[in-house]
């Protein structure tokens, strides 16, 4: 049986970041899951700056195509009254960009030709047996993570009963790198600038909604699914046709208590399960990876990789930013949700404020910036 520091088990983004970020320390990391070259994945993410900075340490970011990132420098979110609105803005935040989008594809690639020239790290699959001090579990929301902890991590998973569809439009007008969204009561509507497939006309779309709902939309003709869109969109952002195919993921919330234990550690999905709604899932998974690097860096010399009491110093660090996300997310799906007239003229009027109150604001953005 071949014997390792580590295990990373699941080589998602998360998965392989951390091998990444643990074999340039010089860790002997084993990493569970097969290499994937050929990524069919409509997705596009909204990276922040802590993001960037660690796909760029573990040499990821620099090595993806000037079409796989666009920097977003608005953003504007829209409530379901005419003229609720709150405006982002990274020239008024004093930042380059609110939120660098990202190609899921081109990333998962990138990270795949960082490993291939890794020092440290060996790819084992999935049913190889190996040793290792510490497990650190980046399967994503698979069952399977939390059914061999069994009750160790006291998982809380609620079915939002929504699923998120994902899609590329091409737009009749620029993007001029201007996110937008629509709380639209139940369903949450995102439209990311991108520049795949045509330069300054392309969104990558996320419209989550009840599942019905999201079942019906998805077997329409492509000219049928446009034209119910358009009329969920605004006009000022042109008419939209579709470039890619249509995909859906089933929209589950919630996370573990205990994200540690001897010899093991949950990062990333595995940890924790945020709606898509804010766009910080895979932000808060690399700030999971940043914060155990760190704290594995920095270990007195006799300390195990696998001790109870190092990996709870992770849990510590990562436990109120994550918390904190899950409530906002968790508060504004729920908020949204609601249909009742006080509730809507109470979201619509928080609206109005958020925007008036330039400190709320900019502490809403720095939360975003900084998973
Ligand atoms: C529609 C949509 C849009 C999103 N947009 C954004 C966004 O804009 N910004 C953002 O930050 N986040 C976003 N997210 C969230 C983001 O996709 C996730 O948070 C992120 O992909 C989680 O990465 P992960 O590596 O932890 O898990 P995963 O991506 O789920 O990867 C887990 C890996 O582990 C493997 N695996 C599973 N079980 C095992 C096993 N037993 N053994 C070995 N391997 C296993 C899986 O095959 C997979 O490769 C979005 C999510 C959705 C659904």
């Amino acid at each position: 049986m071949q014997s390792f520091d580590v295990e990373v088990r699941g080589a998602g983004i998360v998965g392989k970041t951390l091998a990444l970020a643990l074999a340039a320390l010089g860790v002997d990391v084993a990493l569970r899951g097969k290499p994937t070259l050929a990524v069919d994945d409509v997705r596009a993410y909204a990276l922040n700056r802590s993001s960037i900075a660690l796909l760029r340490r573990v040499g990821a970011w620099d090595a993806l195509a000037a079409d796989a990132k666009t920097a977003v420098h608005d953003m504007v979110v829209r409530g379901d009254a005419t003229g609720a609105r709150v405006e982002f803005s990274a020239w008024q935040q004093c930042v380059a960009e609110l939120a660098v989008i990202t190609d899921a594809g081109a990333l998962e690639h990138a990270l795949e030709s960082a490993l291939a020239a890794a020092a440290h790290v060996t790819r084992v699959d999935l049913d190889a047996v190996v040793d290792a001090t510490l497990v650190t579990h980046c399967e994503g929301r698979a069952a399977a993570t939390l059914a061999a902890l069994g009750e160790a991590t006291l998982f809380e998973r609620n079915d939002t009963g929504q699923h998120a569809i994902a899609a590329r439009v091409v737009s009749s007008l620029p993007h001029r790198r201007v996110a937008r969204q629509w709380f639209r009561s139940p369903d949450v509507l995102a439209l990311l600038p991108f520049d795949r497939p045509e330069r300054e006309r392309s969104y990558a779309l996320v419209w989550s909604l009840p599942r019905e709902r999201a079942d019906e939309l998805l077997a329409l003709a492509a000219a049928d699914f446009e034209r119910e869109l358009a009329d969920a969109v605004a006009s000022d952002v042109g008419a939209l046709s579709l470039a890619s195919q249509r995909a859906a993921w089933p929209l589950v919330v919630g996370g573990a208590e205990s994200w540690s234990g001897p010899g093991w550690v949950l990062v990333g999905d595995a940890a924790h399960v945020v709606h898509p709604l804010a766009g910080q899932g895979l932000n808060l998974g690399l700030a999971d990876v940043a914060a155990l690097s760190a704290v594995i860096a920095g270990r007195e010399p006799w300390r195990a990789l696998g001790d109870e009491r190092l990996l709870r110093r992770y849990q510590r660090q990562r436990a109120a930013p994550t918390w904190a996300m899950r409530q906002m997310t968790d508060g504004l799906l729920r908020l949204f949700a609601a249909s009742s007239a006080p509730v809507r003229e109470l979201r619509n009027n928080g609206m109005g404020l958020v925007d008036r109150v330039s400190p709320l604001k900019r502490w809403l953005t720095a939360r975003a910036l900084d998973s």
